[in-house]
């Protein structure tokens, strides 16, 4: 059992590390105005970072999902909103490179306008009525043959980083199909005629992802834009969880580091009048940070071993339920830490601009993130039970 960082990952994490120190700058502007990083977008498509996860026989980097989860911690210390909104494009790029159900032509040409081309590519899975509360959510958003291509009309919901990126994918319903899991993964340009953004993201935390609405009116794609067309999609969305839920933990895990990075420079730096010491000598101050450290440190091993089983095993059950189990636990951090950095910070760290005040509300959406906390302790309950989910009755009384 080897708990060390290779020579590579070490290298990795320093470069994205640099980057977040310069993201931070900018981090709290960006969360005030609600707006879109995109200088800090920019830098990373000239740092190579579209292509990072791309594999190596598509000209990417070819980092693996640990090495992803080794990244998007350390970026996610700067600007949380960069690191979750950027990570949307591997989140959707990589499961598309690595299925057999994509076409070689489909692979080739996602390949060439990321790592040719460097075009961002956002993900838009989520509608206004979707919740995962009750199991299958089914796409009210169609998506029809139409002359010399397709047309795709719904209102999509949350689709980080939506006017920055290059593209968005979406994912519809065939018109047509016969059973409620088809699905129809197209790839939408910035400017297809009848897309339109609503840009509605004004909310507490995570800001500058801008996560606005999608309304697709009749929007006309070519044939090339059908990436995926299916009868049963889950197969797809099962196999790739790794890079479509499990890449965001990594980024609030950057959250709990940021946040006990900076109570630990506030208790360092804050003297009270009349006292030799700083705060960090309060013995109730010590016996938080030593829990918090404990808690971190947890969440962090968990992490990372969720992300190299997903490397060296693939999508078992293992693996999935060690990636629900991460996305738990770090939600858990983030909210502790959070919240204890921002009581004992105390009414100083309260105002608007205080890196704490941001992270908190940054943090406040850990345990909302998908996959959510309470899904994820739904599996890691039947998994653990070894309990068949066809058989559990439906959780409230269906139409
Ligand atoms: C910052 C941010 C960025 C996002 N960016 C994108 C994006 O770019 N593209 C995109 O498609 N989507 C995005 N999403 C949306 C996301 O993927 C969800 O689909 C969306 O949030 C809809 O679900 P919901 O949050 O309403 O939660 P729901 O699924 O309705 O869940 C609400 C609550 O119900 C409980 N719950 C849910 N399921 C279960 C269960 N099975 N068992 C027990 N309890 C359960 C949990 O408490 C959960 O928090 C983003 C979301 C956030 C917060």
């Amino acid at each position: 059992m080897d708990f060390g960082l290779s020579a590579a990952q070490e290298a990795l994490r320093r470069r994205c590390l640099d980057l977040a120190a310069d993201f931070a700058t900018r981090s709290a502007a960006h969360d005030r105005d609600g707006s879109h990083p995109i200088e800090n977008y920019d830098r990373l498509r000239e740092e190579g970072f579209l292509a990072l996860s791309v594999p190596r026989k598509f000209g990417g980097a070819g980092y693996g999902f640990l090495d992803h989860t080794i990244a998007y911690e350390a970026l996610g210390q700067g600007c949380p909103s960069t690191a979750l909104a950027f990570n949307m494009h591997a989140s959707v790029v990589n499961p598309v490179l690595e299925s057999p159900e994509i076409s070689a032509d489909a692979k080739r040409m996602i390949a060439d306008y990321v790592v040719r081309d460097r075009r961002m590519i956002g993900g838009n899975f989520s509608e206004p009525s979707t919740t995962s509360l009750v199991g299958e959510r089914p796409l009210a958003t169609r998506v029809r043959r139409a002359d010399g291509g397709w047309r795709v009309t719904g209102r999509k919901m949350f689709a980080s980083m939506l006017e920055a990126a290059d593209h968005v994918m979406v994912l519809a319903y065939p018109d047509g199909a016969t059973v409620s899991s088809a699905g129809a993964l197209v790839l939408i340009p910035r400017g297809a005629p009848g897309r339109v953004v609503n840009a509605n993201w004004d909310v507490l935390g995570m800001r500058a992802t801008r996560s606005d609405q999608l309304i697709l009116d009749d929007c006309f794609v070519d044939d090339a834009a059908i990436l995926l067309r299916t009868d049963d999609v889950r197969k797809f969305r099962y196999a790739y969880l790794n890079w479509f839920w499990g890449s965001y933990t990594a980024v609030y895990l950057g959250v709990a580091v940021a946040a006990y990075d900076e109570l630990i420079r506030m208790m360092q730096t804050r003297q009270p009048e009349g006292y030799a010491q700083s705060l960090a000598w309060h013995p109730d101050v010590r016996r938080q940070v030593a829990q918090l450290s404990a808690e971190l440190e947890a969440a962090r091993l968990i992490t990372y071993r969720s992300a190299w089983l997903s490397d060296t095993k693939g999508p078992t059950a293992e693996t999935t339920v060690a990636l629900y189990r991460a996305k738990f636990v770090v939600g858990e951090a983030v909210s502790r830490i959070t919240r204890v950095a921002l009581t004992l910070g105390g009414a100083h760290g309260i105002f608007k601009g205080s890196r704490m005040e941001q992270l908190f509300r940054d943090g406040a959406l850990a345990e909302i993130q998908p996959p959510p906390s309470d899904f994820c302790l739904w599996n890691m309950g039947l998994y653990e039970l070894s309990l068949d989910p066809a058989e559990m009755l439906p959780p409230m009384k269906p139409v």
